[in-house]
């Protein structure tokens, strides 16, 4: 990717974050994170994702971990000059300044569960139709194969992590990313993400991690949600 064509992606991921914050239940303003009462809230009840996800998995996931992300990122830019800029804009420049760790690692997780969340519904998952699926068939060649490609990225991540449907140029990519990081930082359009740290799944399956993944995959992905992020990349 020539530098042209980064500027014009992050362009596209810096539009693209705001409307995805701002939607399914998302009460965060453009320009700003806000404050801990504007955070995104789930967009959906605690139990809404069961059997697949538990509610006292929700209840801990979004209610400590993510709420935890939440409150040390504003606590960590209050005062400074990243304090009223967008969420993505604090990853970005806190991305690899070593003073800054605690704070891109926060922001970052609070980005990814945001994210997180909207890539689930209740009754989701199975085949996608309409340009997502198109798209999918291009790049993987039919949609079994990317099946099997996201299920082993996310079987096989090391440790804490994420695996992300990407969007880079014309094509379609796996991707694993570890603990906090972020395809933001690496110019890709995110569409699509699990999350496979264990605190994602250990109180439902322990270590059966494969489980959690095909019930991911076969009754919670919402497809509506990523087809969406690939309309508005273009
Ligand atoms: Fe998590």
């Amino acid at each position: 990717m020539d530098r042209r064509d980064f500027l014009k992606t992050s362009l596209q991921l810096s539009a693209l974050a705001m409307i995805q914050l701002s939607g399914i239940g998302c009460s965060v303003q453009p320009g700003s994170i806000g404050s801990a009462s504007d955070l995104p809230a789930l967009p959906y009840a605690n139990n809404a994702l069961e059997p697949s996800i538990s509610a006292r998995t929700l209840e801990f996931h979004y209610g400590k971990h993510h709420q935890g992300y939440a409150a040390n990122t504003l606590k960590l830019i209050a005062g400074t000059n990243l304090e009223r800029l967008p969420l993505t804009a604090i990853i970005q420049k806190s991305h690899g300044v070593k003073e800054l760790s605690a704070t891109y690692n926060n922001a970052a997780q609070l980005y990814n569960h945001n994210f997180y969340w909207q890539s689930m519904k209740s009754n989701g998952g199975g085949k996608p139709q309409g340009r997502i699926l198109q798209a999918i068939e291009q790049s993987f060649r039919d949609f079994s194969a990317f099946v099997k490609i996201f299920t082993e990225s996310a079987t096989t991540q090391f440790g804490s992590g994420w695996a992300w449907l990407v969007k880079d140029g014309n094509h379609l990519k796996v991707i694993n990313t570890g603990n906090a990081d972020t395809p933001l930082t690496m110019g890709l359009i995110p569409l699509l993400t699990i999350d496979v740290w264990e605190h994602a799944y250990y109180l439902d399956y322990q270590n059966r991690r494969a489980d959690y993944i095909a019930a991911f995959m076969d009754h919670l992905v919402n497809w509506e949600f990523a087809g969406k992020n690939m309309e508005l990349a273009g």
